[in-house]
């Protein structure tokens, strides 16, 4: 398997020991707001790519930091008049509710930054003492200059890396411009935890450090992360973990997702295009969001937009109507397809392996898997079934967009009312009114239509009316 590195710029081979065993390490959030569909194109993007790995038998301990305490918890709990550790509480169930809809459920362990506070301390206490962190009236600080490989994951030179300082902590007492902080000295009011300088809490960057190292030790195989983290989050994480330890590289291979955009427009709240997942899912659905994080390469921009989302309504149709029609097959054998079936099924689960094993190519993977569908002939036996199931279930494992209950399918009732029985008949004739209404509310309007003219066939009418629509039966 190959995979990007960011540390090295080149694809490398994923070498790990004999064991099998991947550390694997993902930035999450900061529970002080919900999170946006950029956090959940990072975090699909991730679950895919461990539920791969244990796939195909490694043995991935997926940890996953939780940020919850910082200065814009703070500032946004004082705004809201809650305790900060109340309103972090309340963001954590609701990240928890977005990644359960999103079949976000790889993760080995999630850990707290303040359930890791006595390791943090530990970190900047050897910090200090092996001379890379000084003590200001504020607060404790990394001291960029005394760490010469300081730049080497982002590729910024140390005045480069002063440039970029917007979200480097901002005191006038630095030494370097580009100096960030450890431990920061609490002001009246705010939350505090002891430690040997005085009460204080802990900077942003050395929580990952300090919860890896819990975990995994002073080194560790695999780091992802959002692109924007790079620098000077994780640039920051390897000077403070390889100063503390003196091994190098603190982490084997570095991967970082590309951005997400709305309309082309970098998503943002001044621009008032901030699509948080919970309003997204409200819209479309998970299974959608989740379709459109893996559909592009995890390194490449995702661009959310109606003409894109139309588009996935269409494909997923195609997997549903194949996954349905797949049901309605023949209950007999057809032994002279089974071979062509087993075939065609050998041939695209290489196909598909082949290219997620080439740095996770997604939309690759997810292209062989349509030419499978139009490939594979659609008058096969039993048994025949039973293999093209396995086949798209093995692969929904990663996916996990392809097989959903039926009565989540987009097609299922168009396709089952041809031949469902009568009782069944009214609660399908609401089910084609309800898809029409999603059709026209997505400005689909010649599928709203068609539906129209199905719900017609079968002897009813539509009316749209203020209150929805209402069926008749002619
Ligand atoms: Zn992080």
């Amino acid at each position: 398997m190959k995979i990007y590195n960011t540390l090295t710029k080149s694809k490398d081979s994923l070498e790990v020991g004999d064991d099998k065993r991947i550390n694997f390490f993902v930035c999450g959030p900061t529970v002080y707001d919900l999170s946006h569909i950029g956090h959940a194109r990072t975090y699909v993007s991730f679950d895919a790519f461990v539920k791969y790995l244990r796939l195909k038998g490694f043995d991935v301990f997926y940890l996953q930091n939780i940020t919850d305490i910082d200065d814009k918890i703070i500032k946004r709990a004082s705004e809201m008049g809650e305790k900060p550790s109340d309103l972090t509480k309340k963001f954590e169930e609701e990240y928890f509710k977005d990644m359960s809809l999103l079949k976000v459920d790889s993760v080995s362990k999630h850990a707290r930054a303040t359930d890791y506070i006595k390791e943090i301390i530990s970190q900047v206490e050897r910090l200090l003492e092996n001379g890379f962190a000084y003590t200001i009236e504020d607060g404790i600080y990394y001291d960029i200059s005394k760490f010469k490989d300081y730049g080497k994951l982002s590729r910024r030179t140390i005045e480069q890396a002063e440039d970029g300082t917007s979200r480097i902590d901002e005191s006038v007492k630095k030494k370097n411009k580009g100096d960030f902080c450890l431990w920061k000295f609490s002001k009246e009011g705010e939350p505090k935890w002891e430690s040997p300088w005085g009460d204080g809490r802990p900077g942003w960057h050395i929580e990952d450090t300090a919860i890896a190292e819990s975990f995994f030790g002073a080194q560790y195989d695999i780091h992802g992360g959002a692109r924007d983290l790079i620098f000077p989050h994780h640039e920051a994480e390897v000077a403070q973990m390889e100063a503390v330890s003196g091994k190098s590289p603190f982490v084997k291979y570095w991967m970082h997702t590309g951005f997400l955009t709305i309309e082309k427009e970098k998503m943002s709240k001044s621009l008032n295009n901030f699509v948080t997942i919970r309003d997204f899912i409200e819209k479309h659905s998970p299974r959608i969001l989740r379709f459109l994080a893996l559909k592009s390469h995890y390194r490449s921009p995702v661009d959310y937009n109606e003409k894109n989302i139309d588009q996935i309504y269409q494909e997923l149709k195609k997997i549903d109507r194949f996954v349905g029609s797949l049901e309605n097959q023949a209950t007999q054998d057809n032994p002279s397809k089974k071979k062509e079936t087993e075939e065609t099924v050998v041939k695209y689960k290489e196909k598909i392996d082949e290219t997620l094993q080439d740095d996770f190519n997604t939309p690759v993977a997810i292209a062989s898997l349509f030419s499978f569908i139009s490939e594979i002939n659609p008058k096969i036996g039993a048994s025949d079934k039973k293999t093209i199931n396995e086949f798209l279930e093995n692969i929904d494992k990663v996916f996990g967009f392809i097989i959903v209950p039926p009565e989540e399918r987009l097609v299922e009732y168009l396709e089952s009312s041809e031949t469902g029985n009568q009782a069944n008949t009214e609660s399908h004739i609401r089910e084609l009114a309800k898809m029409r209404e999603t059709a026209r509310n997505n400005g689909n309007f010649g599928e709203a239509d068609d539906i129209r003219k199905k719900i017609e066939d079968k002897g009813y009418s539509i009316e749209d009316t203020k209150e929805g629509f209402k069926i008749k039966k002619i």
